[in-house]
């Protein structure tokens, strides 16, 4: 029987309100299933713990990190908590450097219960793919700003860069085995050389997938499109800062950030934690929602069985995510931010009474 080392960083804010409840229901999904066992290790990191021991990500934790099979991550940072020169506390984004997290997994998936903001609910079921190592954020510090007159930021665009983030496009449309999947190229292909270059790029690449459709689009149109009918997209790639905006679209159009889980993966690494930040406005009082947390958990453990061809974890997640469709037909998983009375508590509660 494999066992897998999961690092957790559970971090500020609701961050370990939510993180233990998805972990408890990982390890009664991991007990059911048998056939693989979690050792889940903490790692600590966030506004806390440069509170206390003076760096928000330590050397134990970054080690930690390297040595585990997953990551798993609350939520880390706080308003009030910054470094001396008024900079905030983001080991994540640190994580995502250190670890060479290069593509950003944003699924947007209805879940039957959830209110969404488009009347006629159509059936939405895609994953933004955000490049997160280059494209314009790559200026990060390095912008010039001439006297009070003008201000300049680069975006970098290399081919390595887009070639390993467009594959790992491709090979999710593959492994999610829709009946005609396909990967949207979105970018700015006809102002900028540098998203002409991804574009084209994207097109070698697109050829080593004779299996998976693909097909382009202009971020204004697909910002348009993704609202308008939703439901004809598979997997949609992009430079950095063109995925940070439409991955927040993608989770508003299905309830928004309480129920939209999120991967950072890398080749050798891979980070799962909820799109939402620490939420300091209702930390504390239990009525964070549980749900963005738990399906990072199931992405978590889908990752383990891709990584390595294992089907005990997927066997847990597909549980966990029957589990969580019969707690939101009930309504008994739904928290305050999508319309229900659930406690973060009574939440999880009802999806783990409901795995079997
Ligand atoms: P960050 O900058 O740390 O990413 P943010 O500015 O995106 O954070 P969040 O901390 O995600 O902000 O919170 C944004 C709003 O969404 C807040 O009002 C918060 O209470 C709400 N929110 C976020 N996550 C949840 C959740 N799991 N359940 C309920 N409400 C949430």
């Amino acid at each position: 029987m494999k066992t897998y080392r999961i690092a957790v960083v559970e971090g500020d804010g609701i961050g370990p309100e939510v993180v233990r409840c998805a972990l408890d229901i990982l390890a009664e999904a991991q007990r059911l299933v048998s056939g693989f066992a979690l050792d889940v290790v903490d790692a600590p990191a966030g506004a806390g713990t440069y509170l206390e021991r003076g760096e928000a990500l330590p050397a134990t934790t970054l080690d930690a990190c390297r040595a585990a099979d997953a990551i798993f991550l609350g939520a880390c940072g706080l308003p009030d908590v910054r470094y001396p020169d008024g900079t905030e506390i983001i080991p994540q984004v640190t994580l995502r450097i250190k670890l060479d997290l290069y593509a950003g997994l944003r699924p947007a998936r209805r879940l039957a219960g959830i209110p969404i903001p488009l009347a006629g609910a159509p059936p939405i079921d895609f994953v933004v793919v955000r490049e997160s190592t280059e494209g314009i954020f790559a200026s990060l510090g390095g912008g010039i700003v001439l006297g009070d007159a003008l201000a300049t930021d680069t975006q970098v665009i290399t081919r390595s860069g887009t070639e390993r983030v467009v594959r790992a496009a491709f090979r999710l449309a593959r492994r999610r085995s829709r009946p005609r999947p396909r990967v949207t190229c979105v970018d700015k292909a006809n102002i900028l050389r540098s998203f002409a270059f991804f574009r084209k790029v994207f097109d070698e690449v697109a050829a080593e997938f004779p299996d998976v459709a693909s097909d382009h689009l202009y971020v204004d149109a697909a910002a348009m499109e993704l609202v308008r009918r939703p439901e004809r997209y598979d997997v949609l790639v992009m430079e950095n800062l063109l995925g940070d905006i439409l991955s927040d679209l993608a989770a508003a159009l299905v309830g928004g950030l309480g129920v939209a889980p999120s991967a950072d993966v890398g080749d050798e690494h891979a980070v799962f934690q909820p799109c939402h930040g620490t939420a300091p406005d209702i930390a504390g009082r239990g009525v964070a929602n549980p749900l963005a947390a738990i399906l990072s958990g199931v992405m978590l453990l889908d990752h383990l069985a891709d990584a390595h061809d294992d089907p005990s974890p997927r066997a847990a997640a597909r549980r966990i995510e029957s589990a969580v469709a019969s707690a939101l037909a009930a309504g008994e998983a739904q928290t305050a931010d999508v319309g229900g009375r659930a406690s973060t508590a009574q939440a999880a509660g009802a999806i783990r009474k409901r795995l079997t």
